[in-house]
């Protein structure tokens, strides 16, 4: 058993966690991305981070491999190609090799919606369950599908990308081309469009959930119109893959509770009741700490496999 480092790679910050062999996070750092300065860059910054991490264990003692959750498809074969389309300046980046050179320690790289359910599947709101599927909603939307113990990746590696499922065929044209699109009802940006059509105000997703618990009927609208379309994506989901258990992360699922109940409720009207009544959704039991806690995991896994 080993100690291993988990690391979140988002957009504009990179979160770290020295995690024990039992799985606990014993150490943290986080830093600013600052993707414009480079690859190069953001890999000597990780190394400083991780030796101040490897520094917190007793003398002689060292993480034995490192594992990346980033923001944008991996190839999942050759483990390194990546573009990081949330990173201006970093795209077709061998960033895996890259970072495990620098390290001299195995990397392990994979998406982060994949990654974090990993972190909830095995720590989280998925533990003891057999397959589960992740849902992660902040400023776009993503899911990872965990069927028997094993990842889906699909044919050509697009597995998971729930978040542009058609829950409306009469909804807004979506950024990817396509329409009425999961994410254009459920993301942060969906959530201050539909607010502001109503009400005329642009207002974050934060302030909208405020003002919905504070009794704003047009902000419980759009939480319950965002919930309904996430009910309907459920439903698809559950009666294709008879998958029963759902985890929502990301920022808006903070919201919860605006969000969960009438997602339950809606998924009801476009499943089998059969199906319906054996699918739980659960908020995420560990939040941020899914990513680096399921980093670490797939790291551990690298090691010993
Ligand atoms: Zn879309």
């Amino acid at each position: 058993m080993t100690y291993s480092i988990g690391i979140d790679l988002g957009g504009s910050k990179i979160a770290l966690g020295l995690v024990s062999p039992q799985d606990e996070i014993l150490a943290r750092r986080r830093i600013d991305t600052d993707a414009d300065a480079g690859l190069q860059s953001v890999i000597e910054r990780i190394a400083r981070e991780v030796a101040a991490l490897n520094a917190e264990l007793p003398a002689g003692v060292t993480a034995a491999a490192v594992g990346v959750g980033a923001p944008g498809p991996v190839d999942h074969i050759s483990g390194d190609l990546l573009t990081l389309v949330n990173l201006p300046g970093i795209s077709n980046t061998p960033f895996r090799r890259a970072l495990s050179e620098r390290l001299s320690l195995p990397v392990a790289l994979d998406h982060d919606a994949k990654v974090a359910a990993l972190g909830e599947f095995h720590f989280g709101a998925g533990q003891d369950r057999n397959s589960m599927i992740y849902i992660v909603i902040g400023t776009g939307v993503g899911a990872a599908i965990i069927y028997e113990g094993a990842l889906l990746y699909g044919e050509s590696n697009s597995a998971g990308e729930s978040g542009h499922m058609t829950v409306d065929p009469n909804g807004h044209r979506c950024h990817c081309g396509s329409r009425g699109c999961l994410e254009t009802y459920t993301a942060g940006p969906a959530l201050s469009r539909h607010y502001a059509s109503a009400t005329g105000d642009v207002i974050s997703g934060d302030e909208i959930a405020r003002r919905a618990r504070a009794g704003d009927e047009s902000a419980r609208r759009v939480f319950h119109d965002a919930g309904n379309a996430l009910g309907i994506a459920i439903a698809s989901l559950a009666m294709t893959l008879n998958i029963e258990t759902f985890v929502i992360g990301g920022s808006v699922a903070q919201a919860g509770d605006l969000l969960l109940p009438p997602a339950r409720e809606s998924l009801k009207g476009y499943s089998f009741k059969a199906v319906s009544a054996r699918v739980k959704v659960f908020a995420s039991a560990l939040g941020e700490d899914a990513p680096i806690l399921g980093a670490a995991h797939m790291a551990r896994t690298l090691r010993t496999s």
